[in-house]
């Protein structure tokens, strides 16, 4: 869907964030602690969703990860300045390099799902 003015959009313009987000800095129903301020744009469909269970419920499809060679790609996005990251920049920062929000670490725990991080195979 491009073209057409947007309907109610958030203050600070940004990509669109689909899912059940609670609130306009992308958290959702499943992760809405004070930190949990990033959205992910998944490798499948070139969305961004605020979590991997969002995706799962809504998008009707399975997740892809990132490979590696595509870290380059700015599929991160800061949900309080809109701000895009590359993962290999998200992977390295621990707060927004734009505007220094804290980005929850315990995602941390979660990057096998967004991003190939499993050492590759020979
Ligand atoms: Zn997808
Ligand atoms: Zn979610
Ligand atoms: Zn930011």
């Amino acid at each position: 869907m491009s073209g057409g003015p947007g309907v109610s959009g958030p203050a600070v313009p940004g990509p669109v964030v689909h899912g059940p987000v609670v609130d306009d800095e992308t958290r959702c129903i499943h992760y809405r602690s004070a930190v949990d301020v990033i959205a992910i744009k998944f490798a499948c469909c070139g969305e961004y969703y605020p979590c991997h269970l969002c995706h799962a419920e809504t998008a009707g499809h399975a997740a892809a990860q990132w490979p590696r060679a595509e870290w380059g790609e700015r599929a991160i996005l800061c949900g309080v300045c809109k701000h895009e990251l590359t993962i290999a920049d998200y992977l390295e920062v621990t707060a927004c390099p734009a505007c220094g929000a804290a980005f929850n670490e315990g995602c941390r725990l979660h990057s096998h799902l967004y991003f190939d991080a499993a050492a590759p195979l020979d």
